[in-house]
């Protein structure tokens, strides 16, 4: 019989794919990390088995415990399937713009969820990281993984997501393009990228227009899960070569087209990060070979990118209608 003991077993070990559509006339090889392969549809995955494992460990999170986390929601759900199984409750808190659709997937998954407004200071009382201190504080047994802090987010990355796409590569990997939010990803796939390959291998951070990482001021955004209007502590400042700026209207236009072009239903975070490795492409050579890690699936944007209503209100919507009829065509 082959079977894994639990579903958290099953985190990691994700495919790489190779994009051939959208990158027609480029030189290089691009190939996508395709997250969506964890069990909770998402590279948050890692960091939650991690840090969970950390804190039991530490003492932190002790039996019967409360894990309470501001995230966007993948988060939440990584953290939802480790908790579900060891008998800990979850309060997720979110920030109003995340997708209602994400939000109940949280709560199928047990979790409570607490909704903050999204265009707030991160220093004013009401907003996601305050309401989350607040009730660290106020139940008991409460533990915060703080993924924007903790060093066991990067660290999973580091040992896990940088060795698997050294090895996919076969350490032909000439440059790794990721989205930066808490920055845990491209801070530990960086960092063990650049050691392994003496320097050789690019780090390139996509970021939404508006965020600091790229110079904003932290103004509004509409791509999720990407882009901080703060320095978080996870976020290594020395280890991108390069940090390539994606409109919201570039990141949807694209995810839209790994969708019918590639078979891929991905976030819109994935458009981002994917339409920075484009841009790298562009000016690479043909031994190139770009790797950009696409974070979630895409179910959880159907009312809002792949929604044509919703993308129209916005002003994004050019080409390829999603709900286009033989009607329309005719
Ligand atoms: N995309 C999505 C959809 C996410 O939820 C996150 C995590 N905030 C990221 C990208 C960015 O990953 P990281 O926090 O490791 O920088």
């Amino acid at each position: 019989m082959r079977y894994f003991e639990n579903i958290v077993d099953t985190i990691g070990d994700t495919p790489l794919v190779r994009l051939r559509n959208v990158t027609e006339g480029m030189a290089p090889t691009v190939l996508a990390k395709i997250e969506y392969f964890n069990p909770g549809g998402s590279v948050k995955d890692r960091i939650a088995v991690r840090m969970v494992e950390a804190a039991e460990r530490s003492g932190e999170l002790k039996p019967g415990g409360t894990i309470v986390e501001p995230t966007s929601g993948n988060t939440g759900v990584g953290l939802a399937l480790v908790a579900q199984l060891r008998g800990y409750r979850c309060v997720f808190v979110c920030p109003d713009k995340v997708s209602e659709d994400k939000q109940n997937v949280l709560r199928a998954y047990g979790a409570e969820v607490v909704v903050c407004p999204t265009a707030v200071a991160p220093e004013d009382p009401r907003s996601y990281y305050n309401v989350s201190d607040r009730l660290t504080r106020e139940i008991p047994g409460a533990w915060k993984p703080n993924q924007y802090a903790n060093p066991n987010n990067p660290r999973s990355h580091y040992e896990s997501t940088g060795p698997e796409i050294w090895k996919q590569t076969d350490g032909r990997i000439t440059h790794f393009v990721a989205g930066v939010g808490t920055g845990g990803t491209i801070s530990g796939i960086g960092r063990y990228l650049k050691e392994v390959s003496d320097g050789r291998v690019q780090i390139i951070g996509a970021d939404p227009e508006g965020s600091v990482y790229s110079g904003g001021t932290g103004r509004p955004y509409l791509v999720e899960g990407v882009g901080e209007d703060f320095w978080p502590e996870t976020y290594d400042k020395g280890v991108c070569d390069r940090i390539i700026e994606v409109s919201d209207k570039a990141s949807f236009d694209l995810t839209r087209r790994l969708a019918r072009e590639e078979g891929l239903l991905v976030g819109g975070s994935c458009g981002m990060a994917a339409e920075a490795a484009l841009e790298v492409a562009r000016h690479a050579g043909p031994d190139d070979v770009i790797v950009v890690l696409l974070p979630d699936g895409g179910r959880g944007y159907l009312s809002k990118i792949f929604n044509d209503d919703w993308m129209a209100r916005y002003g994004f919507l050019s080409t390829g209608r999603v709900g286009a009829t033989v009607a329309d065509v005719l």
